[in-house]
């Protein structure tokens, strides 16, 4: 670190000022030449450019986080779409594989099974005190990549950067933390560079009891109101905790709230496009895990608010899980499974469902390639005008159909959206497609920074909605001509902040909203919490810092 106040928020490399420097007493230890941001910024993406492969970059980048936060933030900021799938899905997978390897310096908190009794000591230890958005992994079911245990740590260090560099969240306010309960996975175990407990996961009453506890110590320390965003749980244990803490503490999960916010978005899109309402349509889900239930849960909800009882848009909506159609009687089906089950014959086949049912939009979120067949989306095709085909299973590799074949498929009039993105598609008659990307990254920061800039205390369903209707507003009728159920992601800062002023309008009107007096000028508050990559001056008797900060103690010394 070349910050003589060893702390690494404030560096600036050589774009310390010649006063800077004689005042901090680092003169004579940076080369004699200043460089502006601007310079270093042109610096960064020529040795990027050198990378040989995305894990160099990705090893590169977290580097640079480490020695020069404003800088790595201005970076990712210059280009937000070239160093997502870098900083995020699908790189920061191949690192989490990959991350005993690559490890260089510790990021985030990390609590295990072991310290039951004594967390909020554990807390003490993090340097910072206000924080304001915790990111939570135990690590089991990292992306579509199963148990990584400890070395699921790279997720909430990745999603808490996209709260910075999209939401403009304060790096400094964010806690990405690991809970290491162990793994069960035997590679790992075996593996002499793995950075976690090299035990089997602690299952039922003690990993329950450390779940309490992290919660309690989470809230007492940084407040009611500090948001604590659950990521990447194994199916059963993501639905049992949403359940037990969203009504007591400040919290949403990601996978579940999170998805089903950015694919209703996508949907409400689709609306505009087919000049219909929700509850005209007919939904066939192929998958019934946490992506599929959230979506559904808040479709219902969409119905309801067109007017339709909550009996009837149940109706609406069909799952296909691996056993075959949902129905009622039905073996292997956990309590939110139940929910969408009706009395109908059990079919195995997907092809037999779509022709069965004649859905008029069908959500892939299985994971299981190439499921959407040519068979299924021609029949889609011929029963709808416009049908609607959502492929949202992650990686590519795992995507229901690719963008060409719905395109091809239905001869351009299929609404088409995925997890991972696809390159444009160029029909034979010279139409061009743009697929849209249904990211989470559209929703979570500016959903975070909505709930902390009014300290809201619970996070309803009705937030997600919120989000949802408002990011699918965003989007144009020049973007929904190209065919992009969602606005370029180019524009993702400007997103989030227009979702995030919604969220507080939302929640100031329903008394969710524990900030008070209420700002009048609701963008100019958000504005005013956001991050700035410009540097700070660290001039003394321009006098900025309190006393007892490290950058005055570090002058006197
Ligand atoms: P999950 O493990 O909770 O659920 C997977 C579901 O698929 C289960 O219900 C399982 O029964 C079902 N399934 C497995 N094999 C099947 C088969 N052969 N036929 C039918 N169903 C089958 O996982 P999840 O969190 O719901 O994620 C599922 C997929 O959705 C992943 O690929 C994930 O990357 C993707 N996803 C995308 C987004 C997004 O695009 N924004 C967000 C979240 C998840």
């Amino acid at each position: 670190c070349s910050c003589p106040c060893k702390c690494t928020h404030w560096p600036k490399g050589m774009a310390f000022s010649l006063e800077e420097r004689l005042q901090l007493g680092i003169h004579g230890l940076l080369p004699p030449c200043f460089i502006n941001q601007d310079v270093q910024l042109l610096r960064v993406l020529k040795n990027y450019d050198m990378k040989r492969d995305d894990l160099d970059r990705y090893v590169f980048l977290m580097g640079l986080q480490d020695r020069n936060e404003k800088l790595f933030y201005r970076v990712l900021l210059s280009d937000v779409e070239r160093f997502m799938p870098i900083i995020y899905t699908p790189t920061v997978g191949l690192a989490c594989q990959q991350y005993g390897l690559i490890f260089r310096k510790p990021r985030g908190l990390f609590i295990t099974i072991h310290d039951r009794g004594h967390i909020a000591s554990v807390l003490q230890n993090w340097p910072e005190k206000d924080i304001r958005a915790v990111c939570v992994t135990d690590g089991e079911r990292i992306l579509g990549l199963g148990d990584l245990g400890c070395y699921g740590m790279g997720i909430p260090v990745g999603k808490l950067a996209l709260y910075t560099a999209c939401g403009g969240m304060p790096p400094q306010q964010c806690l990405p933390v690991m809970l290491d309960v162990g793994t069960d996975n035997e590679t790992l175990l075996k593996d002499p560079l793995y950075i976690g407990l090299r035990h089997k996961r602690v299952r039922g009453q003690a990993y329950d009891d450390l779940l309490d506890e992290f919660m309690k110590a989470v809230s007492d320390r940084y407040g009611m109101d500090c948001l604590i965003q659950f990521e990447d749980f194994a199916n059963v244990n993501a639905f049992r905790l949403l359940t037990k803490y969203r009504n007591q503490y400040c919290t949403f999960n990601d996978d579940i709230q999170g998805t089903a916010a950015v694919a209703v978005a996508g949907l409400l899109a689709a609306l505009r496009i087919t000049k219909s309402k929700m509850c005209d349509h007919t939904i066939v889900f192929q998958g019934a895990g946490e992506a599929a239930m959230g979506i559904a849960e808040l479709i219902t909800m969409a119905m309801e608010k067109e007017g339709l009882a909550k009996d009837e848009c149940l109706k609406k909506i069909w799952m296909v899980d691996s056993k075959g159609l949902i129905v009622k009687g039905r073996d292997h089906l956990t309590h939110e499974k139940e929910r969408f089950a009706h009395d109908h014959p059990h079919m195995k086949k997907l092809e037999d469902v779509i022709q069965e049912l004649k859905p008029t939009a069908i959500i892939g979120v299985a994971a299981v390639a190439g499921a959407f067949s040519e068979q299924i989306i021609r029949d889609m095709a011929s029963f709808n005008e416009r049908p609607i085909i959502f492929a949202l299973s992650n990686p590519t590799s795992k995507a229901e159909c690719t963008a060409e074949q719905c395109y091809t498929l239905t001869e351009g009039r299929g609404i088409f959206a995925s997890g991972s993105p696809f390159d444009p598609v160029t029909l034979p008659d010279g139409r061009m497609f743009y697929p849209g990307q249904g990211n989470n990254a559209y929703i979570f920061p500016g959903v975070g920074l909505g709930i902390t800039a009014c300290a809201i205390q619970h996070v309803t369903e009705e937030i997600f909605l919120t989000a949802a209707e408002a990011l699918a507003h965003l989007v144009t009728e020049k973007d929904l001509a190209e065919g992009r159920l969602y606005p370029p992601l180019s524009s993702i800062r400007d997103v989030s902040l227009k979702l995030a002023v919604k969220i507080m309008e939302y929640a100031y009107e329903h008394n969710l909203a524990t900030l008070r007096p209420e700002p009048s000028d609701k963008q100019a508050h958000i504005h005013s919490l956001c991050y700035s990559t410009d540097y700070d001056e660290f001039v003394v008797d321009s006098y900025r810092w309190p006393e007892d900060s490290m950058v005055v103690q570090s002058c006197k010394l």
